[in-house]
């Protein structure tokens, strides 16, 4: 873990029930190129404060993907107005840094007095009035399904069935290590409350576009493995996205596929962004290869067994000191 900040003080639920309780105005707020974990926060928390009577704003950056446009009420996700919005309370959720929810989504929330900060990343260094931030949580749609029904906060359909896309999409469908028994409580809880498994899941896992299939068959032509078959990464060039017309969604998840390689305990994708930026995605298996913190040394951040970059191209530059990082890591590890 790293320790470049102090850790921040944890609000308590009853701090954050006299924000929620005591206004009446709200913008909530996810990271850039939202994944299951943001928009479904977002929604979850969203559709319970409209249930309980209070006007809310939906705002990310990047606005809603298509992987997620099936989700109940999504149409309540909006990309950041140009003016800000007259609001009293801004609800970060899922968001590792303040950085992270994007410029435009940074100003449409400036009027707001109050920030309440929500989410499970270690690397988060509690940029909120309020801040409730649990590593030990596989996903922010978990803290967020303890704080409504600890507050007895109504928790409607749309809110049911988005804790349960957070909370799938974020374990990897309930099987990463952080998974635990309160995960499963969960789940059942969101059963017996009238959530369709089977249609959730089908939506989720069983719905990707062609060109999903086709971005694979290119990853796999540029995948590689170090000598001893510990690091595995594979890459995506920008022409690729203009020539399959790709969205951000479109390689959600496909990291998971080198990461179960056998052998394999650190994955990486690198992915050339069309503003010459290098977007890096890495997945270890086991918490001594700590790709938070490797990350870290390059400005990113993240999970232990997930994290993310975004640094200065070219890609073959990128991928170079990256790599090396991750050599250094397994050569000190000795294991
Ligand atoms: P993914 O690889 O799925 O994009 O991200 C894995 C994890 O790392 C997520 O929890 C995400 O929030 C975090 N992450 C990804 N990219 C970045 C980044 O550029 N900066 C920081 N601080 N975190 C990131
Ligand atoms: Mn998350």
């Amino acid at each position: 873990m790293s320790d470049s900040h102090d850790t921040p003080r944890m609000a308590s639920f009853e701090e954050i029930d006299q924000v929620l309780h005591h206004h009446q105005s709200f913008v909530l707020l996810s990271h850039v190129r939202p994944d299951g974990d943001a928009i479904g926060s977002q929604l979850a928390l969203g559709y319970s404060l409209i249930a309980a009577g209070k006007n809310v704003r939906l705002i990310n950056e990047d606005g809603l993907p298509e992987n997620l446009a099936f989700m109940a009420g999504a149409e309540l996700i909006e990309t950041p107005p140009s003016e800000p919005l007259d609001v009293e309370v801004a609800i970060a959720l899922d968001t590792a840094t303040k950085q992270r929810l994007g410029d435009r989504a940074l100003n449409a929330a400036s009027k707001a007095k109050i920030w309440l900060n929500i989410d499970h990343h270690v690397s988060n260094p509690g940029y909120g009035d309020l801040n409730l931030i649990d590593s030990t949580s596989p996903a922010t749609g978990q803290i967020l399904y303890q704080l409504i029904t600890a507050l007895g906060l109504p928790l409607p359909a749309e809110t049911r069935d988005a804790i349960y896309v957070a909370v799938s999409t974020d374990t990897g469908s309930f099987q990463y290590p952080s998974t635990t028994a309160t995960t499963y409580d969960l789940a059942a809880d969101l059963i017996r409350r009238g959530l369709d498994v089977g249609t959730i899941n089908s939506n989720i896992y069983d719905n990707h576009p062609y060109r999903r299939l086709q971005l694979m068959c290119v990853l796999l032509n540029s995948l590689e493995r170090t000598p001893d078959g510990k690091v595995a990464s594979w890459e995506m060039r920008d022409q690729t996205r203009i020539e399959l017309s790709l969205t951000p969604d479109d390689s959600e998840g496909l990291i998971d596929y080198i990461r179960a390689i056998r052998g394999v305990q650190v994955a990486v994708f690198f992915e050339e962004l069309s503003d010459e930026k290098i977007r890096v995605s890495m997945r270890s298996k086991d918490r001594r290869y700590n790709v938070c913190e490797i990350a870290s040394e390059f400005g990113g951040g993240g999970h232990a067994l997930a994290a993310g970059i975004r640094m200065r191209g070219p890609l073959e530059d990128a991928k170079a000191l990256v790599l090396a990082a991750i050599q250094r890591r397994i050569d000190s590890a000795g294991i």
